[in-house]
């Protein structure tokens, strides 16, 4: 974890030896605070979430965004008593929020779906996955990219683009039966993935290997997140335009 509560505050440790206790489990965090990577915290007895993932530059890169109390946010199921933690929630005065989970590494049809349940609970939920995680499926990925004007049809307000994953490993049709918003980060580009969910008519017709995406700017894409609320943000002038 890169925060954790110590003395009345959220933050990542400052020097070594600083220990505190996690809000999710009550175990015993340690700082670890490594050379040339970002310090942060680490349990002693094992991360009290399994579906916690190892952290590199790419996770660090999407939380540092957020204000840190909105990051690694710990969320009970009131019934189940299951404790999970969110990468990002950012809260909605008006109720129910987002949760964005940052997604580096493949994970199986049954986890995808039970964090799915979990936390869309009480919140709409966003994923963001890395396509650019290796460079051979960061290569299959921008190799597929087709955003001819021919390709182009018009859901819900917004220009999606048909194309199709020819290269090996077609894992964008398991994505497609999310029931939450699915997002893929390739570099400075952020698209959003017609699903079954949100685009059935455009999902149901497709065959095996197809889909679509629409662009946005990760401007556009944070603002989706944070929702109106720039103290959300740690980034400047998302209201702006560009
Ligand atoms: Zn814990």
């Amino acid at each position: 974890m890169i925060s954790a509560m110590i003395e009345g505050e959220k933050r990542p440790p400052q020097v070594k030896g600083e220990q505190t206790k996690c809000v999710g489990c009550g175990g015993t965090l340690r700082a670890v605070i490594p050379q040339f990577k970002a310090a942060h915290w680490r349990h002693d007895s094992g991360d009290c979430d399994p579906w916690s993932e190892p952290e590199g530059e790419w996770h660090l890169g999407w939380k540092g965004c957020f204000s840190p109390r909105y990051c690694e946010v710990f969320m009970r199921d009131p019934e189940t008593k299951e404790i999970h933690r969110a990468d990002v929630l950012c809260p909605r005065p008006e109720g129910a929020g987002v949760v964005l989970e940052l997604q580096h590494s493949p994970i199986s049809e049954e986890e995808r779906s039970s964090r799915e349940a979990f936390y869309s609970k009480e919140n709409r939920m966003f994923w963001l996955l890395n396509m650019g995680r290796t460079s051979a499926l960061s290569f299959n990925f921008a190799s597929c990219l087709n955003f001819s004007e021919d390709n182009r049809v018009e859901v819900g307000g917004r220009d999606f683009y048909r194309m199709e994953w020819f290269m090996r490993g077609t894992m964008l049709d398991k994505w497609k039966q999310s029931r939450a918003h699915v997002f893929l980060n390739h570099g400075r580009f952020v698209f959003y993935l017609a699903t079954r969910a949100a685009c059935r008519s455009l999902v149901d017709g497709q065959a095996k290997g197809e889909f679509a995406l629409a662009r946005l700017t990760v401007r556009e894409f944070l603002k989706a997140v944070a929702g109106d609320d720039p103290s959300a943000l740690t980034i400047r002038s998302v209201e702006g335009g560009g």
